[in-house]
């Protein structure tokens, strides 16, 4: 492929990420003619193929969809991202060969941070969740913990008492992080039940999850705690350490980009929770990534040449 006044490249487009920000991105793409490729890798699996279950939204629909209008789908992971800055061009090592394009979409997506205590893999989607909103209605009149102290946390241990009989907070210090509002709310809760200075220590059950052990961090002493469901708010781990030395990210390590999803860089866009933004909802990443393949199709058609 290549254009009078271009180099010879790969792709208009390379799209890292195959969650809902990364296929939307490539729908768009694909459907305004550019020649797409999403890398999706094993290292950026979506949140959304790891969530129990997902109602709120027609996830297969977007990568089916992207596929009728001729993006490509290549499983590997993007190792590492550099430009040639002479020739416009972004070039992605994926192991095997060299990808050329002109603009880069990252979605790479971001993780919930593990505990790595025993029991937390061994029960993830028997009853340990990331995700309230996802699995919270599973827990009907059952007794759940919360892991963490944060905005996260105390947003949806509140969103559990819609459903739990029980929620119980496990925070290690002695006061919470999140927001006052959030914070006003919770310690009005009488579902919700605050149990300070504590660790997860382990999770435990059978088949499925039937409690958590716990440890107090001033004394050491351990407690059980039986509960049918352990939701773990810990903190998020944006997967975007190959950007790291092409485009500006915060302290977080989350991309800083502008409201028409454009990065630091030129042609490098962002979409969806790798982003650093207020709201990461699946809504919010399929938003991002119409938004950047839009930006991406009009960078492209300048460097091209073509009239906008
Ligand atoms: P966060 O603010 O980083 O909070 C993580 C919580 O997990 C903290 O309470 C932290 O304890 C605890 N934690 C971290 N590592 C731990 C470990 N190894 N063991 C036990 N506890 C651990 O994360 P977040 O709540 O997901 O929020 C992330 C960002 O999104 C924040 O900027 C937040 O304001 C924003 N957010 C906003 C809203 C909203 O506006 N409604 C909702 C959700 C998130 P310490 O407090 O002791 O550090």
């Amino acid at each position: 492929m290549g254009n009078a006044k271009l180099p010879e490249y790969d792709y208009d487009i390379i799209i890292i990420g195959g969650g809902p920000a990364g296929f939307t991105a490539g729908l768009y793409a694909a459907r305004a003619g550019l020649q797409a490729l999403l890398l999706e890798g094993a290292a950026t699996v979506s949140q959304i193929t790891v969530t129990d279950m997902i109602e709120n939204y027609p996830m297969l629909l977007f990568k089916n969809q992207a596929l009728k209008f001729g993006l490509e789908v290549l499983s590997r992971d993007a190792l590492s991202i550099s430009q040639d800055p002479t020739a416009n061009l972004w070039i992605i090592e994926t192991g095997e060969k060299k990808l050329s394009a002109l603009s880069v979409i990252a979605a790479t997506g971001a993780q919930w941070r593990k505990l790595g205590v025993p029991g937390e893999t061994e029960f993830a989607g028997k009853g340990v969740s990331y995700c309230a909103t996802c699995d919270g209605p599973f827990y009907r009149n059952q007794n759940v913990v919360v892991v963490g102290g944060g905005d996260s946390a105390i947003q949806e241990a509140l969103f559990l008492t819609h459903f739990a009989q029980k929620v119980s907070v496990i925070h290690r210090r002695d006061r919470l992080r999140a927001a006052a509002i959030l914070q006003k709310r919770a310690f009005a809760e009488k579902k919700i039940e605050f149990v300070w200075n504590s660790t997860l220590s382990e999770v435990t059950g059978n088949d499925l999850v039937t409690g958590v052990k716990i440890k107090d961090a001033v004394s050491g002493e351990l407690k059980a705690i039986n509960a049918e469901g352990v939701f773990i708010f810990a903190g998020r781990i944006p997967h975007t350490d190959i950007f790291r030395s092409s485009i500006e990210l915060d302290e977080a390590g989350y991309i800083i980009t502008d409201d028409d999803m454009k990065t630091s860089a030129a042609g490098f866009f962002a979409a969806g929770d790798c982003r650093a933004k207020l709201f990461r909802q699946v809504v919010t990443a399929a938003g991002d990534g119409a938004t950047a393949a839009f930006s991406a199709e009009l960078y492209i058609g300048n460097l091209k040449g073509e009239a906008y």
